[in-house]
């Protein structure tokens, strides 16, 4: 077991988790990140960043998570791979519970994102990620200009991601298991009076076609009140079914909601009720879930560990 205490453990390598990481380097902390199962996050599925600030011409998703974390090591961060499976914060400095060890830290800062929900039909895996299966409109919506696109759901994600698809893509058929849309009032009128959205009630999606080919060429769908089956011709999928935040290991240490984000304290985006824990990233935002805002709440992390630190005297 490790008697090192850590200044600052950051626990997640997406986009808040690195911003994180870059800032408490900076700030002389030699920090140590925790790589889980997805090194990058979400952005090294997508293939190309149109909407970082700083690329005219766009990113690839992987190329700027891994110049992020170049960035991060450049300034001292260190990196260990490891499932965290708990944090005790009864005693200071803080206990991380992995799966072989434990790591002490001073302060820590969960990063650890959320995972969009997926269906599991058939083909979604294989196609998912710049082959026409994706889980966001405002990464992607641009590829699909001028063809015919379908959004998964019924909530307030499935509305925004369809409002947003109908600048780029000529019909949008939103695919909801039921006839009546889970969205808030405003978003679901917007959504029914629009002449791009075409909905397709009590629909449940069977299979995402177009494997063979490698780019989606159509999506089956399985009326629930009649079970007919139809094939609707189309090049994109956007799932947008919710999504799940990774925070189950830290729930004794941090506030959740119901839908299990991260509640930070509230007079702060990235302070929780453990001083010394904070949260960044989409782990603890359900609202924005840009690669833009949780690094600037991985910034905001940062920066509140380094002071928290100064004023314990640390
Ligand atoms: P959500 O509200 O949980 O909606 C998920 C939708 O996906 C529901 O319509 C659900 O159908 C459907 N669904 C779930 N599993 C499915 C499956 N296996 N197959 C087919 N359909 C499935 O999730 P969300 O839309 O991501 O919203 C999450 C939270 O964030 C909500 O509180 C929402 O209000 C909030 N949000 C707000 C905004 C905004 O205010 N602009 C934007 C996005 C999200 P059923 O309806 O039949 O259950």
């Amino acid at each position: 077991m490790s008697t090192k205490i850590e200044n600052v453990v950051i626990v997640g390598t997406g986009c808040a988790g690195l911003t994180a990481a870059i800032y408490a380097g900076r700030a002389n902390l030699s920090p140590l990140v925790l790589e889980g199962t997805l090194p990058g996050g979400q952005l090294t599925t997508t293939s190309e960043v149109e909407n970082f600030p700083g690329f005219p011409n766009g990113v690839d998703g992987f190329e700027l998570m891994q110049n992020l974390r170049k960035q991060a090591e450049r300034f001292g961060t260190r990196y260990e791979s490891g499932t965290v499976n708990g944090l005790e914060t009864a005693a200071w400095p803080f206990a991380l519970k992995l799966t072989d060890r434990e790591i002490r830290a001073k302060t820590v800062i969960i990063a650890t994102g959320a995972s969009p929900r997926l269906t599991g039909i058939p083909g979604e895996k294989e196609l998912y990620g710049g082959k026409g299966v994706t889980t966001c409109a405002t990464c992607d919506g641009a590829f699909y200009r001028n063809m015919d696109v379908a959004v998964l759901g019924g909530g307030d994600s499935a509305a925004e991601e369809a409002l947003f698809l109908t600048r780029f893509a000529s019909k949008v058929y939103l695919v909801h298991r039921r006839d009546t849309l889970r969205a808030s009032k405003i978003m679901a009128g917007r959504v029914l009076a629009h002449p791009k959205i075409q909905p397709v009630w009590d629909s449940v999606p069977v299979a995402v076609e177009g494997v063979a080919q490698g780019a989606v060429s159509g999506l089956k769908v399985r009326n629930v009140k009649t079970n007919a089956e139809t094939v609707i011709a189309l090049k994109g999928v956007f799932v947008a079914i919710g999504h799940e935040p990774n925070t189950g290991p830290f729930k004794d240490a941090v506030d959740t909601d119901a839908q299990g984000y991260f509640v930070p304290a509230s007079h702060s985006q990235v302070k929780t009720r453990t001083p010394g824990v904070f949260v960044a990233g989409d782990c603890a935002d359900h609202h924005y879930r840009q690669a833009i805002t949780a690094a600037g709440m991985g910034c905001q992390a940062a920066i509140e560990a380094e002071r928290w630190l100064a004023e314990q005297g640390l």
